[in-house]
């Protein structure tokens, strides 16, 4: 049964989500960079500046020449280093011998008239030989000297302002990029490469979280419990050549306990945590994510043992090269990364990484491969007792009143996921105290589910009592048939506690563990999957979206059997399986056989409905009997429906039970 989105068409992921995070522009910062080069800019216009000639003149031609003769007006000595010489306007109109020079030296007159300058030997000398013949022959130059480094700074800042500009801009982006004004904190400039780790540990701050803290999950907790045993005694393991694990991926929708699980790994192993979310590895910067990578399994490398926990993996995890137009190299270059250090370090040193996802389908394979996150824990939406036991975890610190009934609690919150339910506490201690009250009690915790139902609703979580009826029988619908279909899979749950993508209930079938599959087989699990739509016409005299996902299946399995496994008479032994032209719109088959072929599956499905329908009619006892213990229990397993309708006609599957290696494949 899946959910019916249509209505309510996805909000766009995009910048609109995320404008609280677009940094305030630093005007003030863009002002006194501009102010800094108007400043540099004034300084150059007006100051002392080294002129530049073609033909340089020494300084001996200066005194013997230019000074005997009078035609200096002024002279610049700059850091006793060089000067600048200004010519007397009169004596380059009088002079043909100056003239003469200066055209030969290829002078040209520039706003403050003629001058050029030149390189001093030696300041001392040089004054003295000015004081000398000025005394000697009385000129009307007049001789200003530069002292210290104010004008001699000046070239050189010239030539280091590109640099400093350069730079500049460097320090602002990083300072963008670490989101704080600081820019030294953990995201500031010099940390751009580091990993933005949270790092508990004994004496800093300790994770202290205990499995008794995580209700629920008990599967996963077992789990989990052989990796803690892992880290804590890897010899017992290695000694006899086995290899311990390395990744681990809980699987599972949000707010169901996995980085609160991951915690608890953590603290019951007393071992260092590292926690980061996949997306604060991806910067805009290439390179970036992949030191962060190295720089998070350094500093595992050094605290070891230490679990390294990454939520929402699949920000860097997707499968690469998939999109080709919008590849993300940057991504990729953090997923190989992460892939290079996990194959780095052995299964002894005593570091394993949780990652945590709800889309472990979108996961490049190559994160999945031995060595890597080859283990996974599935992480569901807790059924009725779960709910129970994790309401009592989070009624711990608070005080209720002695008829708070957490089992009619558990029953009013189908589909809340643990941080749902840890909401729903909080906020009925909020109600309680806001009125006052001095313990909180049912009336609060029944708002207070009200109010967190509100939220849920506008995301599209929440069931109504009319729809868990549907959504029920639609289950019932699967499993009955499935039990009494010779050829459809074993049965291994039914459920109607909601997964996290678009399913409302499903049923859980084990694959029979062989390579072939016989036509029986594909017709049996069309049948199987046309149960939930056929009870619901069946009991509700109509039917609902929730069997889109049951459909597509069904049309998928029709079409292959007809046109690619050529199992259909009329069709014949043909295949038109072609797995290069997947996608594109050319058919290798004319027009006739193309509505042939459709008018075989449109056939084939409508067979197996009338058969699906008519099975359930002579078991609608069965039917009912399921579909209202799944109202009351949430959750059937394959004893609770040998119990309630006896054991499966057909035992011959069972023996394949025992050596289970195939994944159980829901069908919702
Ligand atoms: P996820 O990482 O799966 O999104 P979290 O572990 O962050 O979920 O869960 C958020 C909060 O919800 C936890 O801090 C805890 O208070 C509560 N919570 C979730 N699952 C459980 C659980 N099984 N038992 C107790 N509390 C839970
Ligand atoms: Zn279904």
């Amino acid at each position: 049964m899946e959910a019916n989105n249509s209505p309510t068409p996805p909000v766009p992921q995009g910048p609109l989500n995320n404008n609280d995070k677009t940094p305030t522009p630093k005007f003030n910062i863009y002002w006194i960079y501009g102010l800094i080069i108007l400043t540099l800019i004034g300084f150059a216009t007006f100051s002392t500046n080294r002129i530049k000639t073609t033909e340089p003149i020494s300084e001996k031609q200066f005194t013997s020449i230019y000074l005997q003769n009078n035609w200096v007006k002024k002279i610049e000595i700059i850091d006793k280093e060089s000067a600048n010489v200004f010519l007397q306007a009169d004596s380059i109109r009088t002079s043909a011998r100056l003239k003469a020079i200066l055209t030969a030296k290829k002078i040209e007159p520039s706003k403050n008239g003629y001058c050029f300058s030149f390189e001093i030997n030696d300041n001392a000398t040089f004054l003295k030989n000015i004081d000398e013949i000025t005394k000697a022959n009385p000129t009307n130059t007049s001789v200003d000297i530069y002292p210290g480094k104010s004008s001699g700074l000046l070239p050189s800042l010239y030539s280091i302002l590109p640099f400093l500009l350069v730079i500049g801009l460097f320090v602002l982006m990083m300072r963008k990029m670490g989101g704080g004004p600081g820019g030294g904190g953990p995201g500031g400039i010099f940390n751009i490469g580091k990993s933005k780790a949270q790092l508990f540990e004994k004496g800093g701050t300790k994770v202290n979280i205990t499995f008794a803290e995580v209700a629920g999950l008990d599967e996963a907790k077992v789990e989990v419990m052989e990796i803690v045993d892992f880290l804590k005694h890897p010899k017992k393991y290695t000694a006899l050549g086995g290899k311990i694990p390395r990744g681990c991926l809980l699987v599972g929708p949000p707010g169901t306990g996995k980085t609160l699980l991951a915690k608890a790994m953590a603290g019951e192993a007393q071992v260092p945590f590292f926690s980061m979310s996949g997306s604060d590895f991806v910067e805009m910067f290439v390179g970036v994510g992949a030191s962060r990578v190295r720089d998070l399994f350094k500093q595992a490398r050094e605290k070891s043992p230490c679990i390294i926990f990454i939520d929402e993996i699949d920000a860097i995890g997707r499968a690469r090269g998939k999109n080709a137009m919008a590849s993300n190299d940057e991504r990729e270059n953090t997923l190989n990364q992460m892939l290079v250090e996990m194959d780095g370090f052995s299964g002894d040193s005593g570091i394993i990484v949780l990652a945590a996802t709800n889309r472990p389908d979108v996961l490049d394979q190559a994160l999945l491969r031995p060595g890597r996150f080859d283990r996974q824990i599935s992480i569901d939406i807790p059924d009725l007792s779960g709910r129970e036991d994790i309401f009592k975890v989070h009624l711990k610190g608070i005080k209720t009143s002695n008829n708070l009934d957490i089992h009619k609690l558990a029953l009013q919150t189908p589909g809340f996921a643990g941080a749902d339910i840890a909401n729903i506490c909080n906020e009925a201690a909020l109600i309680a105290a806001r009125s006052g009250k001095t313990e909180v009690t049912m009336q609060d915790f029944n708002d207070a589910v009200d109010r967190v139902i509100g939220g849920l609703e506008k995301k599209n979580k929440i069931i109504s009592p009319d729809e868990k009826k549907v959504i029920a029988y639609h289950e019932a619908g699967h499993a009955v048939s499935g039990w009494f279909l010779e050829h459809a899979y074993p049965l291994v749950k039914v459920t109607i506690v909601p997964r996290g993508d678009a399913a409302l209930g499903y049923a859980q079938y084990l694959p029979k563990e062989k390579y072939l599959t016989i036509k029986e087989e594909i017709e049996d699990r069309i049948a199987m999957a046309l149960g939930g739509r056929a009870v619901e016409e069946m009991i509700f005299g109509k039917i609902s979206t929730g069997a889109l996902s049951d459909l597509t299946s069904v049309t998928k399995m029709a079409y292959s059997l007809v046109s690619v496994y050529g199992m259909n008479d009329k069709i014949g032994n043909i295949s038109f399986y072609d797995p290069q032209s997947e996608g594109s719109f050319t058919k290798p088959y004319s027009e006739e056989t193309g509505k042939m072929i459709d008018d075989e599956v449109r056939k084939l499905i409508e067979v197996a409905y009338i058969r699906v329908k008519k099975l359930l009619m002579d078991k609608l006892d069965a039917v009912k009997i399921i579909a209202n213990e799944l109202l009351e229990k949430e959750v059937l397993y394959k004893d609770d429906l040998t119990r309630l309708i006896g054991p499966r006609p057909f035992e011959g599957d069972d023996t394949n039970v025992t050596n289970i290696t195939p994944e159980p494949i829901p069908v919702a």
